[in-house]
């Protein structure tokens, strides 16, 4: 068949999911795998019901996902980046069980521990770390402070990049975390602000890099964005939530999506200021290439390109041409 479908050959890289151990977190990377996904930023979560209390609860959990991503290596051929820190939300229910001595104490030696890991070379950055993102009370949020400094400085020491947990941020706290990364002289664009959900403009983010959730109208926005910056699903398999997050092939079927659009003149275009002929798959790059290399010193690669017809179409988005089981 003729083909004039344009080449993809860059990686496809999600910053941010989280899965936990057993045949579903196979099953789901093998699917982000088969829709074209080639790297993935696995990141720590409690794997039980209640946080951990104590630091042997955090050496397990952090051995989970270190296991589950070597699981994942040798069963796909994804590349699989390790992120490790304690959740500051752990803090709002360790503190009434320890007292807030303690419970800030458990949230640095288990920065430590996750130090200790990226040391090695098993994880590559720290996090998430930051504060609740929803109100609590004042005590709770000082204590999240002063640990969201103790985790930029193992990182600063460390050499590494911090993934923030926090709630939406607008220009104003976004300078309050830019000030805090130069207070302990953390390079500022290894901070990554994780779940951004609007785009805020370059001038307006005080040199952190934001990580935007891959939903349709964000990606469609983030495109005229100089970077650097990421893209993420921010994929959580929680069985009690069906559905409520995007699920984990969403950004190969974004760029599916950027590469239909790309042959058709009639298609929407990114919106915002700059020139109308802006490639948007040029634009990729910026969170498949240049913000891995910025940031986390990655130089990813993707070996075949894709084959974008060669997949079913994504569900509601005609790819044209596309038939289950096409020949490539
Ligand atoms: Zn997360």
């Amino acid at each position: 068949m003729e083909s004039t479908e344009r080449r993809f050959d860059l990686p496809i890289v999600d910053h941010h999911a989280h899965l936990r151990p057993g045949p579903h977190a196979k099953e789901e990377v093998r699917k982000f795998e088969r829709m074209g996904g080639t790297h993935l930023f696995l990141t720590t979560q409690n794997y039980r019901e209640d946080p951990p209390v104590t630091l042997e609860d955090y050496r397990d959990q952090f051995l989970t996902t270190l296991r589950l991503a070597d699981t994942l290596r040798a069963e796909t051929t994804v590349g699989i980046y390790v992120v490790l820190a304690p959740f500051p939300v752990d803090l709002v229910s360790q503190v009434p069980l320890l007292g807030l001595g303690p419970a800030e104490a458990l949230q640095r030696d288990a920065l430590r521990l996750a130090g200790n890991f990226i040391r090695e070379g098993k994880a590559l950055a720290l996090g998430e770390v930051g504060r609740p993102h929803f109100p609590v009370e004042p005590h709770l949020m000082e204590a999240a402070q002063r640990t969201l400094v103790a985790a930029l400085e193992t990182a600063r020491d460390l050499g590494c990049p911090v993934v923030l947990h926090t709630e939406d941020l607008t220009p104003a706290t976004y300078q309050e975390m830019g000030r805090l990364a130069r207070g302990v002289s953390l390079p500022i664009e290894r901070m990554i602000k994780h779940y951004a959900r609007q785009v805020t403009p370059v001038d307006q983010r005080d040199g952190l890099t934001p990580s935007y959730l891959a939903k349709r109208d964000l990606v469609m926005g983030t495109l005229r964005d100089p970077g650097p910056w990421f893209l993420e699903t921010d994929y959580l398999d929680d069985p009690t939530r069906p559905g409520a997050v995007l699920p984990l092939e969403t950004i190969p079927r974004r760029v599916r999506w950027l590469l239909q659009m790309a042959e058709d003149p009639g298609a929407p275009r990114p919106t915002g200021a700059g020139p109308d002929d802006l490639d948007p798959l040029q634009c990729l790059r910026i969170p498949f290439l240049d913000a891995p290399e910025r940031v986390y010193h990655l130089r990813l690669e993707r070996h075949h390109p894709l084959e974008p017809h060669a997949m079913p179409p994504s569900p509601g988005h005609r790819l044209r041409d596309a038939a289950p089981g096409a020949p490539p």
